[in-house]
Order: structure tokens, then sequence, then C-alpha cells
């Protein structure tokens, strides 16, 4: 059976165009959005669930659905992290969204 975690598009985060205002991680309902350590939003990848109230929410536009992404920001590093080690389907579906999207970026850690 598929991972849970292949249903999701999720976000890209223009870290350079965030002025860290946290409106975006304040509304996700899910808890899958951080201040990383330059006080830049990023996205805890297997916590998204696709609900994009955060692209509402954000008053500089710099929160994409990830096939809406301008290329360039989906491959800079820095926007996404996983926050576990994850399993075998799972990891089968982080590679699949990688793939399907065209995300240049690595996730900043894994574990
Ligand atoms: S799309 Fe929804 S679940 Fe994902 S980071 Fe944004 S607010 Fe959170
Ligand atoms: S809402 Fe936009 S500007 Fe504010 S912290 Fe989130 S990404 Fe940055």
């Amino acid at each position: 059976m598929a991972s849970e975690l292949s249903k999701y598009v999720r976000v890209v985060i223009d870290q350079e165009t965030c002025i860290s205002c946290g409106a975006c991680i304040e509304v996700c309902p899910y808890d899958a959005l951080e201040f990383d350590e330059n006080m830049k939003s990023r996205l805890m990848w297997e916590k998204c669930k696709d609900d994009f109230s955060c692209i509402e929410v954000c008053p500089v536009n710099c929160i994409y659905k990830v096939p809406e992404s301008p290329q360039i920001y989906k491959d800079k590093p820095g926007w996404y992290r996983i926050t576990r080690v994850l399993d075998p389907e799972e990891q089968k579906a982080f590679e699949e969204w990688k793939r399907k999207y065209n995300v240049g970026a690595d996730p900043v850690s894994i574990g």
C-alpha cells in the first residue's frame, strides 16, 4: 500500500523574500512550518497536508504550491527538512515527490 505521504504536493518557500513575520507558522493546522536558524520559514516535509492556508496569509507572497513554484525556489537549499526517520514506504514517497515535481534541493537534514 502506498504511503499516505505520497498524496500531498506541499509548499515551497522563497526564503530570500520571507520577512520572518511568522504568519504561516501560526496558521498551519499541522505544525508543518518553523523558523530556521536565520528566522526564515521552513517546511517540515512529512507534516504538510496541503490545506494551503499558509499561502493565503503570507504578506509577501513567497509561499508556492510545489507544482506552481518557479524552478529556482525548488532548487535552493534550506526551505525544507524531514524531522524523523522515514519508513521504507515513506522514503519511496519522498523520492517520488522529489522526482515528480523536479525538486532540486535536498532536505536540510533527515532524522
Ligand atoms: S500547505 Fe497547509 S499543511 Fe502545508 S505547510 Fe502550508 S499551512 Fe501547513
Ligand atoms: S508568512 Fe511569508 S513572510 Fe511570513 S514567515 Fe511565513 S513565509 Fe515568511
